[in-house]
C-alpha cells in the first residue's frame, strides 16, 4: 500500500547564492530521500522556499540601499536557479513573502493565541545608541553566560547550542558597529513552552530511528523551557494578526514563527496550484501519512521543538488545553533528519573570509550529478566531514568515471558493436545467476538504507553491484569471446547479463544520479522520461481557499505579484524501484561518456575560481 510522504526541507535564507555547504546539508540529502519514495510507489510531497524574513535581509538591504523585498526578489531568483541546477524535485519551492503564506502565519497565530500559548510580556530589547533603531538579537555578541563562550550571539550559543536573550549576555556588543548595546523595555507575545513542555517530552520520547544526536539534542532542550519571544521590533515581516498591533510598523512577528510554518503554506499554495486545494490535508491532518524534515544541524532546535510545539499548541494539547484550530489536527513532524557540517580545511564555508564555492559555479563546471554523489557518499551525514578538491577528483574519476560509466561504456559498446541490439541470453551459468542475485537483492539492502536516510551507505551498497559487474566482465572476458564464432551464444549471455545489471544499478543509483540516469536509460533503448526535473514556473500570487481569512495588517505583499518557483511533473516519471527486464531486440546505439574525467593536478589546486584548501 503506498503512503504519503511528506518531505519537508529546511528553507535557504534570501541573502546571497547558495554554496555547497548549504546543499550538502538539507538540499542533495533531501532529494535523494523522496526521489527513492516516489520510485517505490509513496505518494510523496516535496516542499520548501526561500526564507526572506528577519534582520540580515533587513540590515543587507539597508547597506545596499534597497528595499528588502528588492533585495529578496534578488536572491529568491537566483537561488531557485541553484536549486533547480541541481536537480532538486520539489513539487514546490516557493518562498515566504507570499500573501497565502502570510495567511497561514496568521491563522497559526490566531488559534495558539485563543488556545492560550501565546502571551504577552513585557521585555528587555537592545537598542543602538547611536542611531536609536532597534538592535536584533543575532546582532548582539557577547560571552554565553552558560558555557563561557565569547563569540555567542543573542538568540543563541553556537557553542553550547542554547537560545539565549541578548540581555543575558556577558559584554554585550553590536555587530553592526562595536558599541554597546542600551536595554529598552518593549512588549511582546512569547509562546509558552513550559505550558507545552510536557506534551512536547511525551511526543519526542515516543521518536524512533531518529539519528541519536538529534533525539539526545532534542530531549536535552526539554529541560530548560523558558518562555520565548515570537515577536521583535523590527518593521520588515509578518504583521501580529491581533487588534491594536496588526497595523503596528514597528513590531512584527519573530522570522522562526513564520518560516517553519512554511512547510504548512507551501503545501497549501501546491495543492491550490494543482487544481485540487485541500489536497494537501493528505499530508497534514491524515495521522497515517509521514513528514521527514531535512536540515544542517544548527536548525534541530526550530524543527525539533519549537515547530513541533506551535502545532501542539494549535492542536490544543498543552497544559492548557484548547481545540484544534480550522485547518485541523496538523501532524508532528514524523522525523527529523539532521546533517553535520561540510567544512573547508576544518571552518565553516564563509563568503566573508572567502572560503566558499558556490553552488552555481560547481555546476558550471562540474554538472550535478558529480556534485550530488561527491556529497551522498562523502558529505557529511554524522560527523562535520571537510570538503577537498583531492577527494572530489578521486570519487569523480575512480567511482563515478571509472567504475560506473566504464561499466555502461563498455557493455553497451560491446553489446552493439556485436549484435546492433540488446542480445538474447542462451544457457546461463553459475557466475551469471550470481551477478544477477546480487543487483537484484540490492533493491532491498539499498532501500533499506535510503528509507533511514543512510545515504553514505545506501550509495556504497548500490557501488557495490557495479563493482561486482566490473568483476563478472574482466572474468568472462567478452571482448575475446567475440572473436571466435562458436562463442556467438556464450558473448550474448554475458553481455545481456552485463546490461541487465546495468539497468538494475542504473535504477539503484537513480536518486543520487538523476540526470546521467536518465542517459542510461536512453542508451539502454527506453523512451520518455525516467527521472524528471524539476522546472522553474512564474507563477501569480494567490492565496488558499482552505483558510478562515486573507492576510490583514500593514505591510503586506502587494496583491497579484510573480515570482518564479519550483515545480514539477514527477508522477509522470518511469523510474522504479525494481528490476525492469532488458528486451532482447531493443535496438542500441554507440555509447558517448557517462562522466568526463577531471585532470589530476584539480585535486591539487581546484579550479581558478575557487579557493584552495590547503
Ligand atoms: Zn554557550
Amino acid at each position: 500500500m503506498s503512503s504519503s510522504v511528506l518531505t519537508a526541507v529546511a528553507w535557504p535564507y534570501a541573502n546571497g547564492p547558495r554554496h555547497i555547504g548549504h546543499v550538502s546539508g538539507f538540499g542533495v540529502p533531501s532529494d535523494v530521500f523522496s526521489r527513492y519514495q516516489r520510485m517505490i510507489g509513496n505518494r510523496v510531497l516535496m516542499v520548501s522556499g526561500t526564507d526572506e524574513h528577519g534582520t540580515p535581509i533587513l540590515v543587507q538591504a539597508d547597506a545596499e540601499g534597497i528595499a528588502p523585498m528588492d533585495l529578496a526578489d534578488r536572491y529568491n531568483r537566483v537561488i531557485v536557479d541553484d536549486l533547480q541546477g541541481l536537480g532538486l524535485s520539489y513539487d514546490l519551492f516557493t518562498r515566504t513573502t507570499t500573501r497565502n503564506h502570510y495567511a497561514v502565519v496568521q491563522e497559526l497565530f490566531r488559534t495558539l493565541h485563543k488556545n492560550g500559548y501565546l502571551v504577552p510580556k513585557t521585555t528587555t530589547g537592545a537598542i543602538s545608541p547611536s542611531t536609536g533603531r532597534t538592535l536584533p538579537d543575532r546582532f548582539v555578541e557577547g560571552t554565553c553566560p552558560i558555557c563561557g563562550y565569547d563569540g555567542a550571539r543573542g538568540d543563541q550559543c553556537d557553542n553550547c547550542g542554547n537560545q539565549l536573550d541578548p540581555a543575558d549576555l556577558i559584554n554585550p556588543r553590536s555587530k553592526i558597529n562595536g558599541e554597546a548595546p542600551k536595554f529598552v523595555e518593549s512588549e511582546h507575545w512569547f509562546l509558552d513552552l513550559p505550558a507545552l513542555a510536557d506534551s512536547l517530552g511525551d511526543w519526542l520520547k515516543g521518536r524512533s530511528g531518529w539519528r541519536p544526536n538529534v533525539l539526545r539534542f532534542s530531549l536535552n532542550l526539554i529541560d530548560d523551557m523558558r518562555p520565548r519571544a515570537m515577536s521583535r521590533d523590527i518593521d520588515w515581516g509578518i504583521p501580529i494578526p491581533l487588534e491594536g498591533w496588526q497595523d503596528r510598523g514597528d513590531k512584527k512577528l519573530y522570522v522562526w514563527f513564520d518560516a517553519v510554518i512554511g512547510y504548512l503554506s507551501a503545501s497549501m499554495e501546491w495543492a491550490a496550484r494543482s487544481g485540487e486545494p485541500e489536497a494537501w490535508r493528505e499530508w497534514w491532518t491524515d495521522p497515517n501519512a509521514v513528514s521527514n524534515y531535512f536540515m544542517g544541524k544548527d536548525n534541530i532546535t526550530f524543527h525539533s521543538q519549537i515547530w513541533p510545539s506551535e502545532l501542539l499548541g494549535y492542536r490544543g494539547e498543552g497544559a492548557k488545553g484548547g481545540e484544534p484550530g480550522p485547518l485541523g489536527a496538523l501532524n508532528l513532524p514524523t522525523e527529523v533528519v539532521s546533517s553535520e557540517f561540510l567544512t573547508m580545511s576544518g571552518s565553516k564555508f564563509s563568503t566573508s573570509r572567502g572560503t566558499v564555492i558556490y553552488v552555481r559555479d560547481f555546476l558550471r563546471d562540474f554538472g550535478p550529478d558529480a556534485l550530488r554523489y561527491f556529497i551522498s557518499v562523502a558529505g557529511p551525514e554524522t560527523q562535520d566531514t571537510d570538503f577537498t578538491w583531492e577527494e572530489f577528483v578521486r570519487r569523480t574519476n575512480f567511482e563515478l568515471a571509472n567504475e560506473w560509466g566504464n561499466l555502461v561504456n563498455r557493455s553497451v559498446s560491446m553489446a552493439f558493436k556485436n549484435f546492433g541490439a540488446i542480445p538474447r541470453p542462451g544457457t546461463v551459468t553459475d557466475a551469471d545467476a550470481e551477478l544477477l542475485r546480487t543487483a537484484h537483492a540490492a533493491f532491498d539492502t539499498v532501500g533499506a538504507d535510503l528509507a533511514r536516510s543512510r545515504f553514505r551507505s545506501a550509495a556504497g551498497e548500490a557501488m557495490r553491484v557495479v563493482s561486482a559487474a566490473n568483476k563478472y566482465i574482466s572474468d568472462t572476458e567478452p571482448w575475446k569471446l567475440a572473436k571466435d564464432p562458436a562463442q556467438a551464444d556464450r558473448l550474448a549471455t554475458v553481455l545481456h547479463t552485463s546490461l541487465q545489471v546495468v539497468s538494475d544499478a542504473n535504477a539503484l543509483l537513480t536518486p543520487f544520479l538523476p540526470h546521467s540516469a536518465q542517459s542510461v536509460h536512453e542508451l539502454l533503448g527506453g523512451g520518455g522520461v525516467w527521472a524528471a526535473q524539476p522546472e522553474v514556473r512564474e507563477v501569480d500570487d494567490l492565496v488558499s481557499p482552505s483558510l478562515p481569512e486573507g492576510p490583514v495588517g500593514a505591510g503586506l505583499p502587494a496583491e497579484g505579484r510573480s515570482y518564479p518557483v519550483l515545480m514539477g511533473d514527477y508522477a509522470a516519471e518511469k523510474a522504479v524501484w525494481r528490476r525492469t527486464e532488458v528486451q532482447p531486440g531493443t535496438p542500441l546505439s554507440k555509447p558517448t561518456p557517462l562522466f568526463r574525467k577531471l585532470a589530476p593536478e584539480l585535486g591539487e589546486t581546484g579550479p581558478e575560481w575557487a579557493p584552495v584548501d590547503k
